[in-house]
């Protein structure tokens, strides 16, 4: 099925809100935490918070009492060009180089810290994180910060797009692209610690960066022109320079289990 998205937001929010469904732990399948999760971190030049976020979540999935059964590895994209930075296409290069080592991505931002949450396999993509970020998010819309799909859901709605630089809205478009081909998404809404950064999408003033600005341009021409664009611009077109995996290495420490893949972009 797919589904005809409308460029006005009267039409569009009605769909958006028929979309969500309620996360049914008693409804899931029984290997539910037995499928093999990559966790996907888009990086660069957060070593501070790479340093926290690392042993935190090891953490978490040694003592959560449903997660710690799931058989998790954590991947580090690092971006390694001077570029603006690019969060799709660096989950896009990961979901190639995971390839069959894995049922299901999370996407997730490196500075989000799991209080609640829940990685189970999704059987419809999930938002995984809602509570706890610094600015309130649109509760609506938001599908960012920690987000988790099947591959199979990932490879159907062609990944992300590989068109946002610098800051913002491809989260947005990662949503429209499921509503496109007819997903449900699932709302697990968990409660994180979100560790504190200068802000890359808006002003000093609290407006929107010329990044940003760039983005929801682009995000409004999408909608205008029908979205249609995700066909042709994601997993199917991206075109990025492997560097190299390595175990994960900060200062003097290494962590053998973290994969560290360098992505060289290009425009
Ligand atoms: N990120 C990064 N380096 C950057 C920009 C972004 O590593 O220069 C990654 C990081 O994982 C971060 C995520 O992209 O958590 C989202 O970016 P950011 O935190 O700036 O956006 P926010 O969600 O806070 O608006
Ligand atoms: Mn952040």
């Amino acid at each position: 099925m797919t589904m005809v998205i409308p460029g006005d937001w009267s039409q569009l929010e009605p769909m958006l809100d028929a979309q969500w469904i309620a996360p049914a732990f008693d409804a899931r399948a029984a290997d539910a935490w037995q499928k093999r999760l990559a966790i996907v971190v888009p990086y660069r030049n957060r070593q501070a918070h790479l340093q926290l976020f690392v042993p935190y979540l090891q953490e978490y999935f040694r003592h959560d009492k449903l997660d710690r059964r799931i058989p998790y590895a954590i991947h580090v994209v690092e971006q390694a060009d001077d570029l603006p930075f690019n969060r799709g296409q660096l989950a896009n290069a990961a979901f190639r180089l995971i390839g069959d080592d894995a049922d299901y991505l999370c996407i997730h931002d490196v500075d989000l810290m799991p209080l609640w949450a829940d990685y189970a396999y999704p059987a419809h993509p999930a938002r995984l994180c809602l509570h706890g970020r610094p600015v309130p998010e649109n509760t609506q819309l938001y599908f960012g910060g920690v987000t988790a799909l099947s591959m199979a859901d990932y490879e159907r709605i062609n990944g992300f797009s590989n068109n946002y630089w610098g800051w913002g809205y491809e989260d947005h478009d990662l949503r429209l692209r499921t509503l496109s081909v007819g997903l449900r998404v699932e709302a697990r809404d968990g409660r994180y610690n979100a560790l504190h950064h200068a802000h890359n999408g808006f002003t000093g003033d609290g407006r929107l960066s010329p990044a940003g600005q760039r983005n929801r341009d682009r995000f409004g021409a999408e909608l205008a022109a029908g979205f249609q664009g995700w066909r042709h611009d994601g997993v199917n077109s991206l075109r990025v320079e492997h560097l190299g995996t390595t175990p994960l290495q900060l200062g003097a420490q290494t962590w053998p289990q973290v994969r560290h893949h360098r992505i060289r972009l290009q425009t």
